[in-house]
């Protein structure tokens, strides 16, 4: 999986409010995400959690990351038909591609570094 250096903007209309009761899972999430990129599906099947719970682990982490030198970095939504990445929204997987109509996209992925 492809994996470009885009910063991912904490705060950028994501959810808040922590949760300390799912601490651990997020700490085991984010060395996890020191390893090797990873989608939030991929995420959401090790930890055996929803894709939703997945993604809000990665808001949070996006956000605790900014008081260390690391950064969540994700690797934008690629249509695996034409290659078009300029998806507006980074996080979200698109249902389809707006330059060939394909919905073969590749998920996002994030990592921690
Ligand atoms: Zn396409």
């Amino acid at each position: 999986m492809r994996v470009s250096g885009r910063k991912l903007l904490a705060g950028s209309g994501l959810t808040a409010g922590m949760s300390e009761g799912s601490r651990t899972t997020r700490e085991r999430i984010t060395d996890r995400l020191r390893e090797q990129p990873l989608a939030v599906s991929d995420i959401a099947r090790e930890f055996e959690i929803t894709a939703a719970d997945g993604l809000t682990h990665v808001e949070h982490i996006a956000k605790s990351l900014d008081s260390t030198g690391e950064q969540l970095l994700v690797a934008p939504p690629t249509c695996r038909e034409c290659g078009f990445e300029e998806f507006d929204d980074l996080i979200n997987r698109p249902s389809r591609c707006p330059e060939c109509k394909s919905e073969s996209i590749e998920e996002p992925a994030f990592r921690v570094e």
